[in-house]
């Protein structure tokens, strides 16, 4: 996989943020050594957020997120700073410009609050030192000046240490494997099927068992039965498709464990334990309920109609009730749930960690439960149980 195939959702977010001409737009340049921005002496010349992937040493593959100033004013302003906020939703780390002449002022000391609360890591840069010494002091400062390139350095390797903290080393299954271990995966091929590749939940656990020192075997799903059977060895797992979910638990003989992409996914989001205590919540829906079913992208191919039509369909033939459906995707995420019974989003895998968590914790603020697709299936079809015994404090729950 080349540099330029790392998805986004694996790669770590850095927003600038800061009132209009504060320079933010000539620090990104510095620090990105590239027009990444549009960068001009009138105030609040970014519009909307502008996300760019790319290398940056010493922190490796990043996306870098130029805001919109906080300060802007207007009708056209305001929808700006909204568009500012959601991108705190996918900042892994923040970076706060502000200008040496001016200081911290109301609209600082605003995103100060609003990193701390969705728990940002920050630093502050001071822009401008080359006019004035910065009246701004602190631990978490780097001074620079975007017009000499003076800090810049600096600001990168405070970046790094930044990033360094814990928090992103999660495997999809890797640990839960020895060496020589064997995996089988049933991916079916039908027409909502990427044509010529895998999808990038299997692509990363193929990646991961390999990590692993084990071995990955891959079938269709009306292959399965008779590769377990000719297979040599018996498998440590299989890993299926959530819409093969059935038919690979009537293939998969006892004895072998089973479980999902999606439920891997979960887990590896940091939300599998939540996900499986909200599915409980199924069996509770009345008719007349609110259900929200959610998408973390607009390019449903790959996961096809299952939100939009089989969720709802099992929903209702599972509870035998006249269920509410309503469904989002991409970046529209409700702030307020409260009329919502329960949560089904999609495996996110083009969401980061950070924006999965949030949205699980949006709703659990809200005390409303938060499943996936995944483990919604795996529920609705009596093998959830199976499903998560690779994951032993989840199997002597249920
Ligand atoms: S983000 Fe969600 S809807 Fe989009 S492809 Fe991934 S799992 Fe499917």
């Amino acid at each position: 996989m080349g540099l330029n195939d790392i998805p986004s959702s694996e790669r770590l977010h850095i927003g600038f943020f800061g009132r209009r001409n504060a320079g933010k737009s000539s620090i990104v340049n510095a620090v990105t050594n590239q027009g990444l921005s549009l960068v001009s002496d009138v105030a609040g010349t970014t519009t909307d957020p502008v996300y760019k992937a790319m290398e940056l040493l010493p922190l490796g593959p990043v996306v870098i997120i130029d805001t919109a100033g906080f300060d802007d004013e207007g009708e056209l302003g305001q929808m700006r700073v909204q568009s500012t906020r959601k991108a705190l939703n996918r900042t892994d780390i923040a970076v706060l410009v502000t200008d040496a002449q001016v200081g911290i002022g109301q609209w600082e000391r605003e995103l100060v609050e609003l990193f701390e609360k969705k728990q940002i890591p920050f630093l502050i840069a001071v822009n401008k030192t080359d006019i004035v010494s910065g009246k701004v002091q602190g631990e978490n400062c780097a001074y620079v000046s975007a017009k000499t390139g003076d800090g810049i350095e600096e600001l990168k390797e405070k970046l790094g240490a930044l990033a360094d903290k814990p928090g992103r080393a999660a495997r999809i299954i890797g640990d839960k494997l020895e060496r020589n271990d064997l995996v089988v995966l049933v991916v079916p091929i039908d027409e909502s099927a990427p044509k010529g590749r895998l999808i990038l939940p299997q692509q990363q656990t193929i990646r991961d068992i390999l990590d692993a020192d084990a071995c990955a075997v891959v079938v269709k799903d009306t292959e399965l039965g008779d590769t377990l059977k000719t297979l040599g060895k018996k498998p440590r797992l299989v890993i299926t498709d959530s819409q093969a979910f059935a038919s690979a638990n009537r293939q998969t003989p006892p004895g072998i464990m089973l479980t999902s992409f999606s439920i891997l996914m979960a887990r590896y989001k940091g939300f599998l334990d939540t996900a499986v205590e909200g599915a409980a919540a199924i069996d509770r829906l009345k008719s007349g309920d609110r259900v929200l079913i959610s998408e973390g992208c607009t390019h449903h191919r790959q996961c096809g109609d299952i939100g939009t039509v089989k969720i709802p369909g099992w929903l209702k033939k599972h509870t035998g009730m006249e269920i509410d459906i309503s469904t989002t995707s991409g970046r529209e995420f409700p702030d307020d749930l409260s009329q919502y019974s329960l949560v089904i989003h999609c495996g996110g895998c083009m969401l980061t960690p950070r924006e999965m968590s949030l949205r699980m914790k949006c709703a659990s603020d809200q005390d409303v439960p938060f499943t996936n697709y995944g483990v919604a299936i795996a529920h609705m079809t009596g093998i959830l149980k199976r499903s998560v015994e690779i994951f032993p404090h989840l199997y002597n729950k249920l």
